[in-house]
């Protein structure tokens, strides 16, 4: 173990905005930015986001600080910072890695993974990651197989489904082209490439927004001052919960509290928590009706566009930083591995990601088309040390 890494306040985030350390910055400039270390070693000019949350562990493995890093995928923090990055990032089947030692966020989807430049690599840390534990029930007793030896399957006679749904308005053309791309190197490989309908994908997100506040704020009772987390001392034991928890939060975590409160409060819980379920079920089951059909993976973009810059999204309306997760939440929701590839760079020199989305339990086609993926697209050429 090297360190720990910066990430989003409880792993809510998008961007490492929300962490309390301050943001991190990513390794990756716009072509032509001026971003740079000033003489102090302070990083002056715009910088971009990792993304989130696990962006400190993206930005990491991108700026070679290490091999690879540990992250969790709750609603996409760690493909999305993989695609923001131009690294590989594998969220596993629910229940693949035990959630052990994981500050819970929302234990119904929460998943641990690994962050590393190279599919193989991901392959090899998952194996050592992923193992039945009597300590997280939700983690199951099956043997891990040898996703290393998976790499080389190649994809041969898979059929690989694009879901319509997730041709979003306002996606970049370069998006659309990359996933176009990717579906056309997948053939190449020899995949049998199909259309296929997803239909409740529009409902992931705000589903998403219901399930994951409501169990963030039983999760998150805990941190009273008394038992976790930070104190502040009070009159009386009311005072002091209030002033703990008012200073041991920062606005987008009390915001999903709150959220998370009001939708599993008596009279609203109907209306929004069952019927949230209820769409997620639905949402399960679509992906359940698409295997059925013998689709053996899913290719998708792994975000609807490149990084953007500290400061620039989210800032007035908070939705503006949800839908960044448009494509992976739906993933979580049904419990299923998925994984995000770098296959290309937008017109700013930017990188992005596609996105495998596998059977239940099945990571090993995720690593081996997006090994097939990466061999076409060519490894992608880290960003060079201006900051050192
Ligand atoms: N960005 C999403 C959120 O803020 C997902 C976070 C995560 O996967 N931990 O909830």
């Amino acid at each position: 173990m090297l360190g720990k890494l910066n990430m989003d306040e409880f792993a809510m985030g998008s961007s490492n905005e929300t962490s309390a350390f301050g943001p991190v910055v990513s390794p990756w400039r716009r072509e032509g930015s001026n971003v740079s270390a000033g003489a102090s070693g302070a990083i002056e000019g715009t910088h971009l986001v990792p993304g989130g949350s696990s962006g400190g562990s993206a930005a990491a493995v991108a700026a070679h600080l290490c091999l690879g890093a540990t992250a969790t995928d709750t609603g996409g923090s760690i493909r999305q910072p993989a695609a923001f990055t131009g690294t590989v990032g594998i969220k596993p089947t629910y229940g693949r890695v035990s959630r052990w030692g994981t500050v819970a966020f929302a234990s119904s989807l929460d998943q641990a993974g690994p962050i590393t430049r190279t599919v193989r690599d991901s392959a090899i840390m998952l194996r050592s990651m992923a193992s039945p534990d009597p300590k997280d029930t939700t983690c199951v007793d099956l043997p891990v197989p040898d996703f290393e030896a998976a790499i080389s399957r190649g994809v041969k006679g898979l059929k690989i489904g694009i879901p319509k749904e997730y041709r979003i308005d306002g996606m970049s053309p370069e998006i659309e082209q990359l996933w176009h791309q990717g579906a056309e190197w997948l053939r190449a490989a020899g995949a049998e490439i199909v259309e296929v309908s997803l239909p409740h994908t529009k409902y992931a997100l705000p589903a998403y927004y219901i399930v994951a506040p409501a169990e963030a704020s039983s999760n998150l009772a805990r941190y009273d001052g008394v038992r976790y987390g930070l104190r502040e001392n009070g009159r009386d034991i009311v005072d002091l919960y209030e002033k703990s928890r008012a200073a041991g939060f920062g606005r987008e975590v009390k915001r999903r509290i709150m959220i998370g409160t009001y939708v599993l409060s008596a009279g609203y819980y109907d209306a929004y928590y069952v019927r949230a379920q209820k769409l997620r079920t639905l949402i399960k089951r679509n992906f359940e009706e698409v295997y059925a059909q013998g689709v053996h993976a899913i290719l998708t973009p792994a975000t609807p566009s490149a990084a953007f810059g500290i400061g620039e999204k989210g800032s007035g309306d908070p939705v503006e930083m949800y839908l960044n997760d448009i494509f992976t939440v739906p993933v979580n929701m049904a419990g299923l591995p998925g994984i995000a590839v770098p296959a290309g760079f937008d017109s700013q020199g930017l990188p992005l990601g596609l996105q495998l989305i596998g059977r239940a339990f099945d990571e090993e086609t995720l690593f081996a088309a997006g090994q097939v993926i990466e061999d076409s697209a060519g490894r992608i050429k880290l960003p060079p040390a201006w900051w050192a």
